[in-house]
């Protein structure tokens, strides 16, 4: 599965709203199947990606708000240093180097979600917190 780095956290703080009915359904299917199979291979890419491709803020493969997501996105990748793994191993380098450090704010502060964000717990560490 190919993602854009910053949607490791967006996936993990998923409770359920989106920009569409659509999108929401459909990221709800991907967090339920990653949740099933946490060692399924993830490739990070910076474009758009498998979430993106339901968004209504994806303009024929680019997303409207390219700039700003282009920014997360390196400073994901950034902070991760891996351009592939499972979802289990990504998913907890981005837990434990940004959503569970200073790093969340500074990544995420600006974006529209991030006051729901920080109020959800993360939705994948009971499951795979070791
Ligand atoms: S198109 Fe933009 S807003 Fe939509 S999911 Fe992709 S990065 Fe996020």
């Amino acid at each position: 599965m190919e993602l854009r780095p910053h949607h490791l956290l967006c996936i993990q703080k998923f409770t359920g709203h989106g920009y569409s009915p659509a999108f929401t359904a459909h990221m709800t299917a991907l967090t339920a199947s990653l949740r099933q199979s946490p060692a399924q291979s993830v490739t990070l890419i910076c474009g758009a990606d498998v979430l993106c491709a339901k968004c209504p803020h994806n303009r024929k493969g680019v997303c409207d708000s390219a700039e700003k997501v282009a920014a997360l996105d390196a400073a994901v990748l950034e902070t991760v240093g891996s351009m592939s793994g499972t979802w289990d191993t990504l998913s907890k380098a981005a837990r434990e180097q940004i959503l569970r450090t200073d790093k969340f704010h500074q990544i995420c502060g600006t974006c529209q979600w991030y006051a729901l964000c920080r109020s959800t717990e993360d939705s994948y560490a009971s499951e795979n917190i070791s």
